[in-house]
């Protein structure tokens, strides 16, 4: 009977490496992954870096506003400018999109 629990205890054991094994190199292989997939808070950090002189910009005509192309907070009447343009006008950097120095 001692004999059959340690049986028991030894497959478990071995069950218990082997899945871990397995969990290591999947997780493994999902971080060589991630490069090719971001996630939206990565997305989000690559929109919000500093923008050069001659990017484009989205002014909002309503109030003022520059906004990054694909910012989710645009609305009403715009025009598309370079970043310079959008300073030179006095217009106000979006908080969601844009992140100042
Ligand atoms: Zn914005």
């Amino acid at each position: 009977m001692g004999n059959r629990t340690l049986n028991l205890v030894a497959l478990l054991i071995l069950i218990l490496v082997v899945g871990f094994v397995v969990f290591s190199a999947v997780k493994k292989e999902a971080g060589k992954m991630r490069p090719m997939v971001m996630s939206p808070e990565e997305l989000e950090q690559l929109e919000t870096r500093a923008i050069a002189d001659d990017d484009f910009v989205i002014i909002t005509l309503t109030n003022d506003r520059y906004h990054l192309e694909r910012c989710s907070h645009i609305s009403g009447p715009t025009e598309k400018v370079i970043y310079r343009v959008a300073v030179d006008r006095g217009a106000q950097p979006c908080p969601y999109c844009i992140s100042e120095e």
